[in-house]
């Protein structure tokens, strides 16, 4: 899941550690061409130095987690689409590759393209509030709950034109990825912190300062064993033991607050009650809470994703989902246009 409200940390150090997992490699490589003994001693260092850049370049898959989460997700979903919701998908996702490829783009494109998706990443509670309250912490109608409902409506529309078509992609991607965020329980968090990105703290007993945010992102997720989309199979069969019948809602709203509520008791929370802050050390019993927790929202994220879907592609998503189920006063004011 993506890191939210702003870049973490973890991007400079995940960049840190791609130099030192990637230069024996370059090493390597830079010896193995045999550079010419005829170029002068400056034409020799910076050959050396135009391939160790280009091998530090290449993407390094097993850091990327946030992406990871975004594509477990994704693929999951797809293993649980009807027949009818897979032709939808083949029709509308016109990018090459897989899927579940295509589920981290929006975290992409949020600083350039489509910077007014910014806000749809998240939801934050105001500031000097303990308790949600979505129609004042929604209330210009750009946080993650009001998107999900944005983007499943457009692509429920019947295209009218190659336009159109093209909204529907953008819709599908937008979707599968706004899902997953809504269940990552700092992505429901508190403005005052930005959803755990401004509490650093170190993880396992180890010296390493991480963020909050970066930890339920990234670290328990990796931790846990589910390093990539393969690996993360056995989550699929969980599932299908599960009775996932409550998870298959319409409800958002309800959705954002149940992540809210673990945001609340795991996440900002130690073992003992007392509140987790900068400086804390998360131990190995914090892990051991949150684990069960990240796994069954990456399972709950991929049913919802995935019901969604096929309920559109069977034509049965409701005319609008939040006013259905929308409490306090926000429900006269949606609109999805
Ligand atoms: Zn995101």
């Amino acid at each position: 899941m993506a890191t939210n409200h702003g870049v973490g940390s973890s991007n400079l150090s995940g960049r840190a550690i791609n130099v030192i997992t990637h230069l024996p490699l370059a090493m390597l490589v830079a010896y193995s061409v045999r550079i010419p003994r005829t170029y002068s001693g400056i034409m020799r260092f910076l050959s050396i130095f135009v391939l160790l850049a280009l091998v530090v370049m290449v993407p390094n898959p097993a850091l990327a987690w946030s992406q990871n989460g975004h594509e477990i997700v994704c693929d999951l979903a797809f293993r649980q689409l009807t027949p009818a919701a897979r032709n939808l998908l083949f029709k509308v996702h016109d990018k090459k590759g897989p899927f579940y490829k295509s589920c981290h783009w929006a975290d992409e494109v949020r600083y350039d393209n489509f910077k007014g998706t910014y806000n749809y990443h998240f939801l934050n509670v105001a500031d000097g509030e303990d308790e949600l309250d979505f129609a004042r912490d929604c209330a210009a109608l750009d946080c993650v709950t009001i998107a999900i409902q944005r983007y499943a409506t457009i692509l429920a529309r019947e295209p009218q034109s190659s336009r159109d078509e093209e909204n529907r992609g953008d819709a599908l991607r937008f979707l599968a990825h706004f899902v997953a965020d809504l269940h990552q329980p700092l992505h429901v968090s508190h403005r005052k912190d930005r959803g755990g990105n401004d509490i650093t703290v170190t993880w396992l007993d180890t010296s390493n300062k991480r963020n909050l945010h970066g930890i339920w992102d990234t670290t328990i997720l990796s931790e846990s064993g589910a390093r990539s989309v393969a690996l993360a199979m056995p989550l699929l069969t969980r599932i299908q033991n599960m009775d996932v019948s409550m998870w298959r809602t319409f409800d958002i709203v309800g959705w954002t607050a149940e992540t809210y509520q673990l945001a609340e008791m795991v996440a900002y929370t130690h073992e003992n009650g007392t509140r987790v802050i900068t400086g804390d050390n998360l131990p190995l019993p914090y892990f051991e809470r949150a684990r069960p927790i990240v796994e069954q929202q990456i399972m709950k994220a991929s049913v919802r994703l995935a019901y969604l879907i096929n309920q559109i592609a069977a034509g049965n998503l409701p005319r609008n989902m939040l006013v259905l189920n929308s409490p306090g006063n926000i429900d006269g004011r949606i609109r999805v246009e």
